[in-house]
Order: structure tokens, then C-alpha cells, then sequence
């Protein structure tokens, strides 16, 4: 399975002046009109480019288009994941083929406007920074679930991480080499990369851009893809929940006492014993604590058996770049000849 490590940037071939990362999970419906509006922006930079399209274990037509696309886009490049990784995975895979000195990640639904990248390239080069982070200054296209829901999670994490993360900051940004370096270099395989970005701390600006609504098809974020990213991000970036099963285990401790004193004196004064009524709720409330301490505790003991086992975020199946060397599987095969 040496097929499944792809080569990093130094590798392979010169280095072009900027790669654009795009993860895609079926998404045969936008990438038509993807490349019809990166192609102009991109040619237009008067750079060296590459496209790094990452397809994430499409099930549909993706692998098929891009193929087509490979023909007569000789920046594009294709990366095929073996298996659905997800959003974040399939960035660090993009991330890791990238060859460029700039490296800008981008979804391919259209919501990110592929303009705002020349603006981010320029903005780079002129401020000598070395992230441009986009931000998001109108998101009235999202669905009020989804704007609700990102708010809520962003609020909680600068809280729980301490960390001075945009308020309205995704998964579209520019990065130096150096960047992407860092973040290569990091041995969590599980990165929320919205968060790592910021962590590292490198001297960085922004570029407001207006949130469009996706071009076609639908989203690819279903609630149980959200819940796992929010999961990642709280156990990857605090210890708050295990300080918190701490602060529960020490009020719990606090009550027992009292209680204890309660019987005791209730028994010198001959009082009869209370009803099992009472008994039952606090027997179930400090089993439902206990399980909750539990459950907060196995969630970081599972992610540190994770990080121990260094098992990879994602398989890479397929790789227009080593398209010689590495023959698609013949599963692989018959996708793309389908
Ligand atoms: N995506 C991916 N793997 C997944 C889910 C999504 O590569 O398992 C890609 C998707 O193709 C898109 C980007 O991640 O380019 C963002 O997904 P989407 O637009 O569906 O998310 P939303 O904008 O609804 O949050
Ligand atoms: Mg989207």
C-alpha cells in the first residue's frame, strides 16, 4: 500500500507560485461551473498556479469530470481519496500535495467567491504576512439553522481555546509555505484546521468576501458531520470538559457530606429515615453525573489511543501527478471509466 502516501511539495516537479486546495465530495452538479469561474480568475493572476482537486471518495459523477477536466486544464490536478474522509481530512490531503508557495484552500460550492482569491494573493504579497484569513461579512445566504449553529460554536470555542479565532472564519484562507509547512509537520491526524491555522500563531490578516449561496447540488454537511467537527474541536483544543467532570466530582463530593451530616443527626434526634423517593433521585442524579464524567473522559482517552495508534485520516487512491507510477485500483478504474 506504498500507493497511499502522496508525495509532498518538494517531491515532484517546480514549485508554481500558488496552489488552490478544493476538496470535493460529490459534487458533479458545481464543478462544471467551478472550473468555468476559477479558470479566468486563476489564468487572469499572472502566476503560476496549480489546482489541487481533492476528491474525497465521491460516489457520483465527480471522479468522471474531473478526468475530463484533466485533459485540457493542465494546472488541474487530481487526488483521489480511497474512502469519504471527510472536509477536514480531505484539505489535509490537499495540503500535503501542494506544491506551491502560496497555498489558498477553497470549497468547490461556490460560496467562497474565487475573486476574493486574487485579493488574498495581493493582500499577502503587499502586507508580508503570512495568512490571509477570509472572512465571512455576510452569511444571510446560509440557512438561519446553519448561521445559529456556527455562531454558537464559534462563541464556545474562543471560549473553551482561549484562542482569537474569527467569528465568521471557515475553511477559506491563503497560506505561505511556511504555513503549510507547520501544519504538515503536526502529528494529529484529526485536524480542525480552522483552529490549528490560528494556533500557530504567524503573523496574519483578513479579506472580507460576501458568503454566495451554493451554485448547485446540496450541502455535504449533514448535522452529524457538524456535531463530529464540533467534537474534534472542543477535545482537540481544551481540557475545559475534563476540568469541568473535575469541578462536578468535587461539588458532588461537597453534597455526600452534607448528606452524611444530615443522616447523622437526623439519627441522633431519632428521626426516621426519609423516603426512598429522595434516595432514588440522588442515586440516579450521581450515576447520570458519573456517566457523564465518564463519557468526557472516554472522548480524550479515545483521542489519545488514536494519536498513539497514528492510524491516517484518509488513503489516497489516486494521483493525476504520479498518474504512470500509480495505476488507479480497479475499483478505481472502473469509477472513472464508468
Ligand atoms: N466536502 C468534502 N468531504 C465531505 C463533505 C464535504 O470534501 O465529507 C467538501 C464539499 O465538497 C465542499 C466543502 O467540503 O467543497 C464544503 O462542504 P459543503 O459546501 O457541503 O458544506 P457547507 O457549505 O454546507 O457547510
Ligand atoms: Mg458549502
Amino acid at each position: 500500500m506504498e500507493v497511499d502516501t502522496p508525495l509532498s511539495s518538494t517531491d515532484i516537479g517546480p514549485s508554481p507560485a500558488l496552489t488552490v486546495v478544493v476538496p470535493m465530495y460529490n459534487e458533479e452538479d458545481v464543478l462544471p461551473l467551478f472550473v468555468d469561474r476559477m479558470r479566468p480568475v486563476l489564468d487572469g493572476l499572472q502566476a503560476d498556479y496549480e489546482v489541487v482537486a481533492v476528491d474525497d471518495g465521491s460516489k457520483d459523477a465527480t471522479p468522471v469530470l474531473l478526468q475530463r477536466f484533466l485533459r485540457d486544464w493542465p494546472q488541474l490536478r487530481v487526488v483521489r481519496l480511497r474512502a469519504n474522509a471527510g472536509h477536514q481530512a480531505a484539505i489535509s490531503a490537499g495540503l500535503l500535495a501542494a506544491r506551491g508557495e502560496w497555498i489558498v484552500t477553497i470549497d468547490a460550492d461556490l460560496q467562497d467567491p474565487p475573486e476574493t482569491i486574487a485579493d488574498m494573493y495581493h493582500a499577502a504579497l503587499e502586507q508580508d504576512v503570512d495568512v490571509v484569513y477570509g472572512v465571512r461579512t455576510d452569511r444571510s445566504t446560509d440557512s438561519a439553522f446553519k448561521r445559529h449553529t456556527a455562531g454558537a460554536f464559534y462563541r464556545l470555542m474562543r471560549r473553551l481555546s482561549k484562542l482569537d479565532i474569527s467569528h465568521d472564519a471557515g475553511d477559506f484562507r491563503l497560506m505561505s509555505r511556511a504555513t503549510v509547512d507547520a501544519v504538515n509537520a503536526l502529528p494529529e491526524n484529526n485536524r480542525v484546521l480552522r483552529l490549528v491555522v490560528p494556533t500557530l500563531g504567524f503573523p496574519s490578516t483578513t479579506v472580507g468576501y460576501r458568503r454566495d449561496e451554493r451554485a448547485a447540488g446540496e450541502s455535504k454537511y449533514p448535522l452529524s458531520k457538524m456535531i463530529r467537527l464540533s467534537v474534534d474541536s472542543v477535545t482537540g483544543f481544551s481540557l475545559a470538559p475534563l476540568r469541568l467532570a473535575s469541578w462536578f466530582s468535587v461539588i458532588g463530593f461537597a453534597v455526600a457530606i452534607l448528606l452524611m451530616i444530615y443522616v447523622v443527626i437526623s439519627k441522633i434526634n431519632g428521626g426516621v429515615a426519609s423516603g426512598w423517593a429522595s434516595t432514588v433521585v440522588i442515586v440516579a442524579a450521581f450515576s447520570a453525573l458519573q456517566l457523564l464524567c465518564l463519557g468526557i473522559l472516554g472522548e480524550y482517552v479515545g483521542r489519545t489511543y488514536n494519536a498513539m495508534q497514528q492510524r491516517p485520516a484518509y488513503y489516497v487512491a489516486y494521483d493525476s501527478l504520479r498518474a504512470t507510477e500509480l495505476q488507479p485500483t480497479d475499483e478505481d478504474r472502473h469509477v472513472v471509466e464508468r
